[in-house]
């Protein structure tokens, strides 16, 4: 399906061109009609299939309708900082054509710009909950005006505790609003959560989860103390654009990066230690190639979508096969192949 079929805001179009989509993603295919009429929709996708401009252009055709303008009017709840920036990036590219502007809103960083932001008419926003919450509670973001509400990555707030604060955050928009719920599984909270927020949602079910078929895996049975040796003899060995290295715990992100740059790489590492202005370089310097390699934990790195990655390492084996299957959809993204 061509993007022209969706019967668009002609002033979307340009971004749509801007980002280089000619053909829908089975995901935009599906949700994107349903949305496009104001339906809520509850969302099994798997990361890598474009459920970003799934939600993102709905949104922008219905502010784009009409309205009220320079008022929060859609709100976008990610888990982390990292994937925030990320769907601002796509609001940003897909926005393009018009006036429409977003902010992002978490922690880890001053509130000024943030509340400027608010000032300034942001329309969209794109928040974690925890900031989110204390800046309704500070009144500087209004819900009053919420016509659209997205919980992304639901399973992932919930692992992380947020489930509560985005319940408080449900109770401050309005009730008459649409709703679009993604979460890539559905353990028993985040299913009651989605009942709780959902009216008669339509259900796009990308098939199971499960890893992308376009990312071959291989295994390598090691003792502990190898590890470092194999993983850098891999990295001499083998061809790779991008390289992204899970480890289980900060400390061992920082180590094993050490060892990594010791051994003559460009590396670096995403993890909860680091400022939010060292995470933000990390991130800048491995999507544009200084570094071409990343050492990371899974929260950092929840939702990361850099093109290039051509290998995901776990150097620790995550712990739950969900945790897998979020690492490795690092890569093999979008139809590219990757190995794990
Ligand atoms: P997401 O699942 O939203 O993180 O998107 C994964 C990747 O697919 C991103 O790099 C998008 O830019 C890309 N993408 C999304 N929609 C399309 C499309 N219709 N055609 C080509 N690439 C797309």
């Amino acid at each position: 399906m061509n993007f022209t079929q969706f019967n668009l805001d002609p002033r979307l179009m340009q971004g749509v061109k801007k980002a280089g989509y000619e053909t829908a993603t089975p995901i935009q295919e599906a949700a994107m009609p349903a949305a496009l009429r104001g339906r809520d929709i509850i969302g099994t996708a798997q990361t890598g299939t474009g459920k970003t401009a799934a939600f993102v252009l709905p949104i922008l055709n219905k502010l784009l309708s009409g309205g009220q303008r320079n008022v929060p009017r859609a709100l976008i709840v990610a888990p982390t900082r990292e994937l925030a920036e990320q769907i601002n990036d796509v609001v940003k590219v897909l926005a393009a054509g018009t006036k429409i502007k977003s902010a992002t809103i978490y922690g880890g960083v001053g509130a000024n710009p943030q509340i400027q932001a608010l000032r300034n008419g942001a329309e969209i926003l794109i928040a974690c909950p925890g900031r989110l919450l204390d800046l309704i509670n500070q009144g500087y973001a209004k819900m009053g005006n919420i016509e659209i509400l997205v919980l992304d990555e639901a399973d992932r707030m919930f692992d992380m505790g947020f489930l509560p604060d985005v319940r408080r955050i449900v109770k401050a928009v309005p009730a008459k609003r649409q709703t679009m719920f993604f979460s890539a599984t559905f353990p028993a909270d985040v299913e009651l959560l989605a009942q709780q927020v959902l009216t008669q949602p339509q259900k796009i079910a990308m098939g199971i989860v499960k890893p992308a078929h376009t990312v071959t895996h291989a295994l390598y049975p090691v003792p502990p103390h190898l590890k470092s040796a194999l993983l850098l003899e891999l990295l001499k060995r083998t061809d790779t654009d991008s390289v992204l290295v899970f480890t289980r715990t900060k400390y061992r992100a920082q180590k094993v990066s050490q060892q990594i740059l010791r051994a003559g790489f460009k590396v670096t590492s995403l993890h909860g230690d680091r400022s939010q202005g060292q995470r933000q370089s990390a991130l800048k310097g491995f999507k544009d190639g200084t570094h071409n390699i990343m050492v990371a934990t899974d929260i950092a790195a929840r939702g990361l979508d850099v093109e290039s990655i051509s290998h995901v390492i776990n150097y620790d084996m995550p712990d739950t096969a969900d945790a897998y299957i979020h690492r490795i959809g690092r890569t093999g993204r979008a139809e590219k192949t990757g190995d794990a």
